[in-house]
């Protein structure tokens, strides 16, 4: 087989452990003589499974017991809907709900909200073309909020939260952790509503995560569809209708091989190691540039430019035939993107950089 990296922003690399466990035990499971995809969901094997990815997750992220999680479908632009027709119900109508602006995903994010609230942009980096989380002495918040909605990741502009907002009184903080869930240690408990579709950094396609306080469940507005209201989700354990079974068999195994890794913990080690080998080759002079604050430099998802953009696809050929896959950038900034999820092993990052080196004609 071909040795490849690939740096897709998603669905995007998997642990080679995990698809080879999965490949052994796609005929028979466990004994069962069946594939995961062909169980019951309500069957004790499939349970089984079910039971042990929640768990590890909820051991993993340190999530507390007044929290639910919740395996939906919908992916990250579904919860655009879903997060208000769940929050907005809370206060009395028409409720608004902030944003934070920092990039393409909360701006798809505040276009959706504006069907079922009002909207205040709290504070946009839009004026600087997204290079930077505004910092958040110059939020302004609208006093009794629904909620405030942020994504700590931006996927496309390479945009991360370097810390986690701390408000006064009882603002409820939705984040959409879609592309760096799991990367780095949080405090859950900061959060009201955490979300994420797992194509990214967890599994594939078809998997929706959700982690909600308690006290926030039981609000949906009458129109919310019942699958999506996260109560009625709750009371049946995620299976009111028939859940993604293979993508939580698939993210469960992900959560066991992340244990293996020593946790949390130990992956933002390695992933803080992968970004400052990355962005030192982007910025060892001015053959290649990423124009993102210091602070807020992702870790995860890297966009970078070639300063001669002619020199593009004969960057991305080149890169081809050493097997780094899957680094056009977004079709909405262009120039390149690597995504170094938690899958991608350091030497994939440093076979990268041989290359950016090789290509800038560096060390010559
Ligand atoms: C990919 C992504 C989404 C959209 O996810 P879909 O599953 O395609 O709906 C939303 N938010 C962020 C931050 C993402 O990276």
């Amino acid at each position: 087989m071909t040795h490849i990296y690939n740096f897709s922003a998603g669905p995007a690399v998997l642990p080679k452990e995990v698809l080879a466990q999965a490949a052994a035990e796609m005929l028979d499971w466990h004994g069962s003589g069946m594939s995961v995809m062909e169980m019951s969901h309500r069957g004790p094997e499939f349970i089984s499974i079910y039971q042990g990815a929640v768990r590890d997750l909820r051991e993993l992220l340190a999530v507390p017991d007044n929290y639910k999680i919740l395996f939906l479908q919908g992916g990250g632009l579904g919860e655009n809907a879903i997060v208000p027709l769940n929050l907005v119900g809370r206060k009395p109508q028409p409720a608004t709900v902030d944003f934070v602006h920092t990039g393409s995903w909360s701006g798809k994010s505040i276009k959706e909200a504006a069907k079922y609230a009002n909207v205040n942009v709290a504070a946009s980096s839009q004026a600087d073309g997204y290079n930077r989380v505004p910092p958040q002495s110059d939020w302004t918040l609208t006093p009794g909020a629904a909620y405030l909605h942020i994504c700590t990741n931006e996927t496309i502009d390479g945009v991360e939260y370097a810390f986690a907002p701390e408000l006064a009184g009882d603002t409820t903080i939705v984040a959409d952790m879609s592309s760096h869930i799991l990367s780095r240690v949080i405090d859950v408990s900061k959060y009201g509503v955490i979300f994420g579709g797992a194509q990214k950094n967890i599994g594939p396609a078809g998997l929706t995560l959700v982690i909600v306080r308690e006290d926030l469940l039981g609000a949906a507005l009458p129109i919310c569809p019942s699958a999506f209201d996260w109560s009625v989700v709750a009371q049946h354990d995620s299976m009111y209708n028939t859940p993604p079974t293979y993508a939580i068999y698939i993210a469960g195994l992900v959560f066991q091989w992340l244990k293996r890794q020593g946790g949390v913990a130990a992956m933002e080690k390695r992933n803080i190691e992968k970004a400052a080998l990355l962005y030192a080759a982007l910025d060892a002079d001015d053959f290649y540039h990423n124009r993102i604050a210091a602070e807020n430099r992702s870790r995860m998802t890297i966009p970078f430019f070639l300063r001669d953009e002619s020199k593009n696809e004969a960057f991305l050929a080149g890169a081809k035939q050493r097997g780094l896959l899957q680094l056009k950038g977004h079709k909405s900034v262009g120039g390149m993107r690597a995504s170094i999820y938690n899958a991608m092993p350091i030497e994939g990052v440093q076979a990268l950089v041989d290359y950016l080196n090789h290509f800038a004609g560096r060390g010559k």
